[in-house]
């Protein structure tokens, strides 16, 4: 989705390319599959989720999505 937090021009959120990921997803890895006991050749995965963090972000302009995993309460207790 195009960037809210700075409309589209290009931000620290979205990587200055103006666009936003927020339902990653993507095919799993063989060495993933492989640490999971299933044979790669025999098994493939998809995965996919939804960035509640990255939705935080977009919602209240935040440039950098560890600033909600840091730990610093002095930020948290904007929230
Ligand atoms: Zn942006």
């Amino acid at each position: 989705m195009k960037c809210l937090v700075c409309g589209g021009i290009g931000c620290g959120a979205c990587k200055h390319s103006g666009w936003i990921e927020t339902l990653p997803c993507g095919l799993i890895h063989p060495k993933v599959l492989e640490a999971g006991g299933l044979n790669p050749k025999e098994w493939s995965g998809f995965a996919f989720g939804l960035g509640m963090t990255r939705l935080v972000m977009q919602n209240y302009g935040i440039e950098d999505i560890r600033h909600l995993q840091g730990g610093d309460l002095r930020f948290l207790k904007q929230f």
